[in-house]
């Protein structure tokens, strides 16, 4: 039975949606979330717990916003789209420990934002984002200064294979590697099409990328390491040194003296090589200065 007094997050976005005549924006991505029971189930999943501090992306109608200051700590949601303060405001009624902040995630100083929210304590992140920023926006948050403890994203379903890929495989790229570098990659829940509003073309997957206590691989120089894992991935029929040569302007006898220094074939591409090996080659570079 429907209680309109203490109406459900669900029927609380429906309403101010009608009542705001909002109208979903393709090109930001605004297919919605809105069943409350498939959203709870994803929370489970991603494990919220009430002492955890969470940076929700792209809030849309604000159904999973308001599920999460049920379950976390604090919530720091961040919305591009300015048209959906009036049905935030609405939805996230009595949701004090809840702030949204109207920014392009991809561009605000998460940085600050997560330091003055959270007080400098630990924060994970949620989201279901448009997929054509998925990839960026993972490199964005687990590279940060300060990066959180898990995300738990909304992907498409062959992105998140390409995540959980192992190397020597089709699918090993520089995203792969450099998420595993974080963290401990896990698939959640498949999600279809129907659950969202609008349904998306593709089939999703909630994936939880949960950062290593203990890293597998710790290089000398973290950015170096970044640059060659994109080197490594940037022309994929090249060999390893003339990506090398390329991308650290190495000459063919200094990329050869790398490889053989880190252990490696001087023929191989660097899409065959494990993390460890990635790093070996990295930490030869850095030794040269
Ligand atoms: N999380 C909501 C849900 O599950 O219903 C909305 C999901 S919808 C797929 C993606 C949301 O991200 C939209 O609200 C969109 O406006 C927002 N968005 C798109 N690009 C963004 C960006 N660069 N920074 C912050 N939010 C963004």
């Amino acid at each position: 039975m429907t209680d309109y007094a203490n109406p459900s997050a669900e029927l609380r976005a429906r309403v101010a949606l009608e009542k705001y005549r909002f109208k979903n924006t393709h090109s930001l991505g605004q297919n919605f979330l809105l069943s409350e029971s498939l959203i709870g189930l994803l929370l489970d999943d991603a494990n919220i717990l009430p002492g955890d501090n969470v940076l929700e992306i792209g809030p849309g109608a604000g159904v999973m916003t308001r599920l999460l200051s049920r379950r976390a700590k604090r919530v720091l949601a961040v919305e591009l789209d300015r048209g959906l303060e009036p049905v935030l405001t609405d939805v996230l009624e009595g949701c004090d420990n809840a702030r949204v902040v109207f920014e392009d995630a991809m561009k605000a100083d998460l940085n600050a934002l997560t330091r003055e929210t959270f007080g400098g304590e630990p924060w994970r992140v949620v989201a279901n984002l448009p997929y054509y920023i998925t990839a960026d926006m993972l490199l964005r948050l687990t590279s940060l200064e300060c990066p959180p403890e898990s995300v738990c994203i909304m992907v498409q379903r062959e992105a998140a294979e390409r995540v959980m890929s192992r190397p020597g495989t089709k699918q090993w790229c520089a995203l792969a590697a450099e998420l595993q570098y974080y963290g401990e990659a896990r698939a959640l829940t498949d999600v279809p099409p129907e659950a969202f509003d609008p349904p998306p073309h593709v089939t999703s997957r909630f994936i939880r990328i949960d950062c290593w206590a203990d890293p597998p691989v710790k290089p000398r120089d973290d950015k170096l390491f970044r640059r060659l894992i994109h080197a490594a991935f940037a022309m994929r029929r090249k060999t390893l040194a003339n990506n090398l040569k390329a991308s650290f302007g190495l000459s063919q006898d200094e990329a050869r003296a790398v490889l053989i220094a880190a252990g490696v074939d001087e023929r191989v591409r660097g899409e065959a090589l494990t993390l460890e090996e990635l790093c070996g080659v990295a930490d030869e570079i850095s030794k040269r200065g």
